[in-house]
């Protein structure tokens, strides 16, 4: 396996548990991106920035909770320790299941042998599992920005950043670095950010963002940024500029196949580097298979892990496993969370000749009595003719943890009636999503 990320090590594990014979080569960090510079260490930091809302919530419940100060080193540090941790995890985890681990990269020098650290390596079948990097746009001044990978490490945390882009990367640093006090604007290309997310979705968040003083700037691109250490003025293509202290690039992520020696193998990509694979992830070279992120289908950890499972699945127990692409439930932590499994409404509309559509929005009972002005927004999508339950969307505390059992609910075909007879559990948000009982008039 080449590559010890979330779906390089699933894969390793289970097919050394088959009996297989397994070696995983990781050049940079064991756990991937996920672990290290993604999902893990951002978690933390969401968890970090929220405290500054919590001490002002507190004082309406009569706490007095005096001055309070952040110390960026603290938490910079204290995730790195626990990622650190992880990674020992990891390698625990690898080399318990007998798999050997090359910290080295390794590059193909046919399609039945790998070179690393010098030492040729034959294997009857290898996975790519090399992941994405961080994507930015060719534009003057560019090597002068940072991207999301830079944000885990900063030597001190800016009084102001611009962040580009729309995406859940932009979304999610925007509201991290608002929350932990750094004067944030948020700078997209298009109309409306989060393209691919319910319209209602992305008319909440964007009306929460900016209540919690996030200035977001739309139909914007930058033409260039100039400056260095920590003072850049960046130049619109709307005739103005901004001054900033940092400037951060969220602009997607681009496949991870540099120096791999790919041209030895007979596999091909697509024109953004995305390795070509079939249904069961093998590519044109027959031995050779990729999945996750570098074949840039859907980037998520938890799809890299199911398709890590269902590879190691077939290739090594001759089981037919495959991956169910359907209602794939997915949160952006931006603050509130975005929470939603299934079709936003245009797509429903589209695949469904009539839906029903059940909303919700209202002022979370913790905010009742404090001074907080956040709404949250819960929507399901039905298909009116067999009553199915299409999608639940949310913009909300906790959206994810919602949203996570209504994906079950999706995958095991619930319907509106379903819902109707599930008693709530009371007071909580989630109670919302069974007590819906009116359709909105579209
Ligand atoms: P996304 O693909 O989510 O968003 C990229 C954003 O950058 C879009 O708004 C896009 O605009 C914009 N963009 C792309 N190219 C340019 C350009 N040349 N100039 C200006 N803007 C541009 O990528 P992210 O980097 O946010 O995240 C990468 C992936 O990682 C996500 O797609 C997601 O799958 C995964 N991820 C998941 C998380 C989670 O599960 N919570 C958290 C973080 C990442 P437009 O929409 O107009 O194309």
């Amino acid at each position: 396996m080449i590559g010890a990320g979330s779906g390089g090590v699933r894969a390793a594990r289970v097919a050394s548990e088959f009996g297989t014979k397994v070696g995983i080569a990781e050049e940079k960090f064991l756990g991937g991106t996920c672990v290290n510079v993604g999902c893990v260490p951002k978690k933390l930091f969401v968890y970090g920035s929220h405290f500054a809302e919590e001490f002002e919530d507190a004082t309406n419940y009569g706490w007095n909770v005096g001055s309070t100060s952040f110390e960026w080193s603290t938490l910079r540090d204290n995730k790195t320790k626990e990622i650190s941790r992880l990674n020992g995890i990891y390698e625990g985890l690898l080399t318990n299941s007998g798999v050997e681990i090359f910290t080295s990269h390794a590059r193909f020098e046919d399609h039945h042998t790998l070179v690393i650290n010098g030492n040729r390596i034959r294997a009857e079948k290898i996975l790519i599992a090399t992941g994405s990097t961080p994507f930015v746009p060719s534009l003057p001044g560019s090597d002068r920005v940072c991207t999301s990978d830079d944000m885990f490490h900063l030597e001190k945390l800016p009084s102001r950043i611009v962040v580009v882009g729309g995406g859940y990367i932009a979304v999610e640093f925007a509201g991290i670095m608002n929350g932990l006090g750094v004067e944030t604007t948020l700078v997209y290309r298009g109309p409306m950010f989060l393209r691919g997310f319910d319209q209602d979705i992305r008319r909440v968040v964007v009306h929460e963002l900016e209540k919690k003083g996030i200035r977001l700037m739309f139909n914007t691109n930058i033409k260039r940024v100039e400056g260095h250490r920590d003072r850049f003025v960046l130049t619109t293509d709307r005739n103005s500029s901004i001054d900033t202290d940092l400037v951060l690039y969220a602009t997607g992520r681009k496949p991870l196949t540099s120096d791999l020696g790919l041209e030895n193998t007979g596999i091909n990509t697509r024109e953004n580097g995305a390795i070509e694979v079939d249904e069961c992830y093998q590519t044109a070279a027959a031995n050779v298979f990729a999945l996750g992120d570098v074949i840039d289908r859907v980037q998520l950890t938890p799809v890299a892990i199911a398709e890590g499972m269902a590879f190691a699945q077939r290739e090594f127990d001759h089981r037919s496993s495959s991956v169910n692409y359907s209602a794939i439930p997915t949160c952006v932590f931006c603050q509130p969370n975005i929470g939603t499994v299934g079709p936003t409404q245009e797509d429903a509309e589209r695949e469904y000749s009539e839906i029903e559509i059940f909303e919700s929005s209202f002022k979370p009972m913790k905010h009742t009595i404090t001074e907080r002005d956040e709404q949250t927004y819960m929507k399901l999508i039905v298909d009116k003719e067999s009553d199915k339950l299409v999608s639940a969307h949310m913009v909300g505390p906790d959206a994810g943890e919602i949203i996570q059992g209504f994906a079950v609910a999706i995958t095991a075909g619930a319907t509106k009636a379903h819902l109707d007879q599930t008693i709530a559990i009371h007071p909580t948000t989630a109670e919302e999503f069974v007590t819906m009982r009116r359709s909105r008039t579209n």
